[in-house]
């Protein structure tokens, strides 16, 4: 039986890429956006890496989070929506509104687009920027109950997550009838790279601890989960009756920093570790947890370890 048409957003991306990957799989018919049609030979190279050899259940479109130009066609017809795409550059641009506009007006315009289609489900990749960068009391466990307050960060890519995932939540609550959201909140994603197909997360953390240009541990941590079980919760929160209207949390179950990434790479890469500074570990207080448990309950999610993800952008690169 032929299975339902799904679009992901920002197939040309390091997570896009890889839920495109496991819906080919799955047998879906699969339908991507990229900016520019250029970016279709990248992706059919990272997905032939990926071992997939026939594509024809694969089509592309052209569509820019920022114009309205392509979005309808590359949705109508379509039974769901994993909307991948969004702004992640390796630093935070001058003005905060080159990230907020892609990520909140280009979410919108899938929403409004979606539902005009009257496709099912729309499921949002919005990030733990959503969810953990307000102040907490130290040992804090945090949930998807948690939220991040825009008024409490600087940083522009997490005001632009924060106020995509609530602008998103505030359209299925007005207008939204008929049509269900569910929204996946990932930590740092880690993981095998496909093709040429990097990320800022990848590139900012192994890519600069491996070669030597992060030479200090910040003063923070970070949770880790690889790619491949980030695209796998997509198509459960997709798939779940029970996760209509929910938010999970996408982690691994240990929190690290970089002195942790520092070590592991020396203890279980040393070919690969000359480059690798010798780190101070950063103070426990900076060990909040994030639990994962909504997820691995919920939807039967069980994640890699953190050791795994990390290990595995390690052997890509
Ligand atoms: P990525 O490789 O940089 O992918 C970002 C994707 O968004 C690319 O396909 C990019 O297209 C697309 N995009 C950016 N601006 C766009 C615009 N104006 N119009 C249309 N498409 C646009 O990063 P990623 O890690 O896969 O990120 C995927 C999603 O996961 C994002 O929503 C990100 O916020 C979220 N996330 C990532 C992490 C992480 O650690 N990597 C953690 C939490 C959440 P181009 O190829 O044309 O640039």
């Amino acid at each position: 039986m032929k299975k339902e048409t799904v679009l992901v957003t920002g197939g040309s991306g390091f997570l896009g890429v890889h839920t495109v990957l496991q819906l080919l799989q799955w047998g879906y018919t699969v339908r991507t956006t990229v900016r520019s049609l250029t970016k279709k030979d990248s992706v059919l190279h990272a997905l032939n890496e990926g071992g997939i050899t026939n594509v024809s259940a694969l089509s592309f479109y052209e569509a820019d989070l920022t114009s309205d130009k392509g979005w309808k066609e590359a949705i109508s017809g379509c039974d769901y929506v994993l909307h991948v795409a969004s702004p992640f550059p390796a630093s935070d641009p001058e003005d905060e509104m080159e990230l907020i506009i892609p990520a909140r007006d280009g979410a919108l315009r899938v929403l409004k687009a979606a539902l005009q289609a009257g496709v099912k489900r729309v499921v949002l990749t919005s990030s733990f920027a959503a969810v953990g960068y307000s102040p907490k009391p130290d040992g804090h466990l945090f949930t998807e109950e948690d939220w991040t307050s825009p008024g409490d960060v600087e940083q522009a890519y997490i005001k632009s997550k924060t106020l995509a995932e609530k602008a998103a939540w505030d359209f299925i609550n007005n207008a939204g009838v008929g049509m269900e959201l569910t929204v996946i909140n990932p930590v740092g994603i880690f993981g095998p790279i496909l093709g040429n197909i990097s990320s800022a997360s990848v590139d900012g953390v192994i890519k600069k601890i491996l070669n030597g240009d992060s030479k200090e541990s910040p003063a923070f941590t970070m949770g880790v989960v690889d790619v491949r079980d980030v695209a796998d919760l997509h198509i459960k929160a997709m798939l779940a009756p029970k996760a209509a209207g929910e938010r999970f949390i996408a982690t691994a179950d240990e929190i690290v920093s970089f002195y942790d990434v520092a070590q592991l790479i020396k203890q279980n890469r040393p070919g690969q570790s000359a480059a690798v500074a010798d780190m101070e570990p950063i103070p426990k207080q900076f060990y909040n947890g994030i639990s994962n448990q909504k997820a691995v309950t919920a939807l039967q999610w069980h994640p890699r370890s953190t050791q795994e993800a990390l290990l595995a952008s390690v052997d890509s690169l």
